[in-house]
């Protein structure tokens, strides 16, 4: 740390899943850096980004871990969830494949990751409204019955990115804060 850096009180290890290509790497990006790219590339190397936010007068820092276009493989490491205290499971709301794959990503992080992981479901592109293939409704219907938190967002126009980032991130520091 520089002389006089801030001081960290928390680290909390957020990871996203989800299929190919519902905007995991774009939702990050813009949280992490408030960027956004329409041709972004399957990002290699990078394991993850952090920001530091303050919360309740703590200094916390989330470290968000994007899925290297391992989900096109099917092998997510166990190393990825690894300390996980947040997930966001994201899914694409123009196409419906990406939603029905959600219990199956749930199953995974559920075997996987802590038992008190907080989860937030996120349909994401909401600026495609006339592509639309999910219905809020069934989400809303299956994140209530699988406990888990959930928005729509579009990393494109901003929208609820930071909402979704912060209620999970509020969430965990409610629970080990
Ligand atoms: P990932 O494979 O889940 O990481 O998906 P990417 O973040 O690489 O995004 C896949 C494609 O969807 C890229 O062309 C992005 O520009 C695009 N994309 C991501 N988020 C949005 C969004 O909110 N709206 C729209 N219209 N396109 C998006
Ligand atoms: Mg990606």
């Amino acid at each position: 740390m520089a002389a006089g850096g801030e001081k960290i009180d928390y680290v909390f290890k957020v990871v996203l899943i989800g299929d190919s290509a519902v905007g995991k790497s774009q939702i990050l990006a813009r949280f992490a850096r408030n960027e956004f790219s329409l041709d972004s590339k399957a990002t290699i190397g990078v394991e993850f980004q952090t920001r530091t936010l303050v919360i309740q007068h703590k200094s916390v820092k989330a470290q968000i871990w994007d899925t290297a276009g391992q989900e096109r493989y099917r092998a997510v490491t166990s190393a990825y969830y690894r300390g996980a205290v947040g997930a966001l499971l994201v899914y694409d709301v123009t196409k419906r494949q990406t939603f029905d794959h959600i219990p199956r990503w749930l199953e995974e992080l559920r075997s996987h990751a802590d038992k008190n992981i907080v989860i937030m479901l996120v349909g994401n592109k909401t600026d495609l409204e006339d592509q639309r293939a999910v219905p809020t409704e069934d989400a809303k219907e299956f994140a209530e019955k699988e406990n888990l938190f959930f928005l729509e967002t579009s990393a494109l126009e901003a929208t609820n990115v930071e909402a979704a980032f912060m209620t999970v991130l509020s969430e965990i520091f409610g629970i080990v804060g």
